[in-house]
């Protein structure tokens, strides 16, 4: 594939977190990620200007997986059915 690794990814300054240039997510702890999860998990507590995951139209559409059930602690099925959970 690309032999040549560019470093093509932004950190955000708030979250401190690695977006590489196919929208993937790197966590300081536990598997890489999405943009929706970033921002389920991290920027949507941010609230700064300076994270730079705060576009609706980057992140895409949030679902259950991507956050954290406060309070529950319960296995979250994977349903193929796209739901809107709001
Ligand atoms: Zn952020």
């Amino acid at each position: 594939m690309d032999s040549n690794k560019t470093k093509n990814f932004q950190i955000c300054p708030v979250c401190g977190v690695f977006i590489t240039e196919d929208g993937k997510v790197n966590f300081a702890a536990g598997s890489p990620g999405t943009r929706a999860r970033l921002y389920a998990r991290v920027c949507r507590y941010a609230q700064d200007p300076g994270c730079i995951n705060q576009e609706s139209q980057l992140i895409g559409e949030l679902t259950r997986e991507d956050g954290f059930e406060s309070g529950e602690n319960l296995p979250i099925p994977v349903f193929p059915t796209t739901e809107a959970t709001k």
